[in-house]
This record gives C-alpha cells, structure tokens and sequence, in this order.
C-alpha cells in the first residue's frame, strides 16, 4: 500500500499508466485530495465506481495525530504531531499580516549538529516521507480552520539532507489544482550542503532558497557549525554563485545574533565585505536561548549596531521579529521528542 500524500502529479500519472488508467486521472484526484480534501476513494464522484475498489487496495490515506498545540502571547502556534511509528515532530503556525505560515519539520532529529541548536541535540533518526510533510499542511489547516499561504522548511531537520522527499513536498503543495502555494511562498533553508545547493539551481520550481551562514569567517563557522568543514565559506559562496547565474534568484542569508559570539563591528564589517556586490538579502535572528548550551542572545544595542553597519555598508538587511519565543516554538527552539523520552 502507497501513502497517498507522497505522490505528485508525475507519479500519479505513472501509477495510473501502470494499472492500464488514463495519466488524465492524475489530474482528476489532485483536486479530490487537496481541494474538496477527502479522504476516501467513493466520494470522488467523477473517477468510475469500478476504480475506487482497485484505489482502495494500493492507497491509503494516513493522519498526524496531534498531541498538543501551545499558543504564544504573540499568536503563534506549535504543535506536536505523533507519527505513525510513534515518533514526534513540531510544526509552527505564524500569522502575519500577509498570510499565514507554517515552519515545517523535515526530519527526526537532525545530523547537522549545530552548537547553538536545540533540534540537533537528538541524533537524525530518520528522514521525514513526503505525505509526513504534506500531513503537517494539511493538519494545520483542519484544526485550524485556516489557508496556509506560506511554507518554510525551517523546522527540526537539515532539508537537503533529504532532498527528493522534500522537493515532492515543495512540489505538491505547488500544484495549481491542489493547494496551489505560490513558488515564491515557498522557502527552503539549508546550513549549506554544497551539491544540494547545485542541484537545486536546476530544480525547475522558482523556491526561495534561505542559507544559514551565522559567521562570516571559517574559524568562527568551524566551531559553530561542523558542516563548515565540509564544505567551507569558499565552497559555499561558489555554490551560491553559480545557483545565482542559474537562476537570476536572490538569496537570502540567515544570521542569528550570539552576543560576544559572532555579533561585534569586525564581524558585521566582515560579513558585508563577504556579501558586497550580491544579489543577497540579510535576516539577521536574535538568538533564541537554548537551555543546553552557554549561547545567550546578543543585546538590543549590538543587535542595532550589527544592523546599522550592513545597512551603511550597502547590505540589503533586515532585523527578524520574533516569533514564538514563549512557548520554545522560535528558530532552534524545536526538538525532537519520543514518547518514552522523559524531557
Ligand atoms: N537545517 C536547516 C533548517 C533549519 S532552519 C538550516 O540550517 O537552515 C532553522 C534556522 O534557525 C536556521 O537558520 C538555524 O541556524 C536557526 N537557529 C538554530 N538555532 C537557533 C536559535 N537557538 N536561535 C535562533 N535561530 C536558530
């Protein structure tokens, strides 16, 4: 049995092809899952009665339950969903003024290992499917009674450590016929998987790609950051270059803001010298504090300081406002959790 929310439109078509179907009917049940949003084959009323039997067999329809849901002083909502094999995950619904959006979970756990990160300190347990992803959309969406116009895969996991499941995600809620969220509503945010990056300059969606930089040197991303010494600043800025001649996208960076740690004037005059004459945009993050670790937000003055000097440097930049922050649902606030674990 397939999981239903882990086809898109292509493998619908070969589904269909397979079985002796018109590919057309990939076209027919899209709108059925993601429209109408059914969750059985016999309310489709414009597929014959004699394929629902046939679709009954190979598909099936899975749910997220949701454990709890915290909402923030500021609206924000997190919620934890239990997966099909008893593992937990976190979405997070923020309602802005131009719609709402919802940070999604692309991973157990993560493998990245970011020193200031609460989503890394549980090991990648295992990838996300795609319908796990689709599930939290779809969820949210129900429960909430809202439109999600906007998704970023910022949530607990390294994205372009599972690619092809996350680009179907990106891929479905594309589709016109279903939910139909905007390319541009869409962001995916790496800490900077250099052949991923390449590869996602030829993927044929128009994406925001987001990257966490957080220092604008080797040594200082080395130690905060061990992907770094994979594939270091040189190797990043290339891939970056080359997504950009590709596809003409801007690129926007993300900074959080450590105080004494990566925030001082030489690394803003730093970071711009790094940045200067690209088509990048700067979000810089007060750093959301993390019980486990000694990181501690960067003060209001420094936050100001940091910003004033981009801004003067020519640096496109803008200052994040927080979200969440109550109910641990900001950037890097997200865990991973199991039923048995005791946290
Ligand atoms: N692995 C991807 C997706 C996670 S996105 C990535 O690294 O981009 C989550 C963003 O929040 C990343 O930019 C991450 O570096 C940042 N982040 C992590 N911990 C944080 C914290 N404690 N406070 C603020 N931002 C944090």
């Amino acid at each position: 049995m397939e999981h239903i929310y882990n086809f898109t439109e292509e493998k619908f078509k070969e589904y269909f092809t397979k079985i002796g179907e018109k590919p057309f009917r990939a076209k027919q049940i899209i709108p059925w899952l993601y429209r109408q949003k059914v969750t059985s084959f016999n309310e489709m009323t414009d597929i014959k009665k004699t394929l629902w039997p046939v679709l009954e067999k190979d598909f099936k329809f899975d749910e997220l339950e949701c454990i709890t849901k915290n909402v923030s002083s500021d609206g924000t909502v997190k919620f934890l969903f239990k997966l099909n094999d008893g593992n937990l995950i976190e979405s997070v619904l923020m309602t802005q003024d131009y719609g709402n959006s919802l940070c999604v979970t692309s991973e157990v756990g993560c493998n990245m290992a970011c020193a200031f990160c609460a989503s890394g300190l549980k090991k990648k347990v295992r990838n996300l499917e795609t319908y796990e992803m689709v599930l939290q959309v779809l969820t949210v969406e129900k429960l909430y009674n809202v439109k999600i116009s906007h998704v970023v895969v910022m949530g607990i996991g390294e994205p372009f450590d599972n690619y092809d499941n996350v680009l179907d995600f990106l891929t479905i809620l594309n589709h016109p016929l279903g939910l139909a969220i905007g390319q541009r509503h869409l962001t995916v945010s790496t800490c900077g998987l250099v052949p991923k990056i390449k590869e996602f300059a030829d993927f044929p969606l128009q994406i925001n790609l987001a990257i966490s930089l957080h220092a604008p040197n080797n040594k200082l991303r080395d130690s905060l950051m061990p992907i770094n010494k994979a594939y270091p600043i040189e190797e990043l800025f290339a891939a970056l270059n080359y997504y950009y001649e590709k596809t003409n996208r801007r690129i926007t960076i993300e900074y959080i803001l450590i105080k004494e740690v990566n925030d001082s004037e030489k690394e803003a005059y730093e970071l711009a010298n790094l940045l200067r004459g690209m088509n990048v945009y700067v979000n810089l993050i007060p750093y959301n504090e993390v019980l486990e670790n000694p990181f501690r937000r960067s003060t209001k003055e420094r936050q100001r300081k940091f910003y004033d000097i981009l801004k003067k440097q020519g640096i496109d930049v803008t200052l994040r406002k927080e979200q969440g922050s109550d109910i641990a649902a900001a950037c890097g606030q997200l865990r991973s959790k199991y039923l048995d674990d005791k946290r």
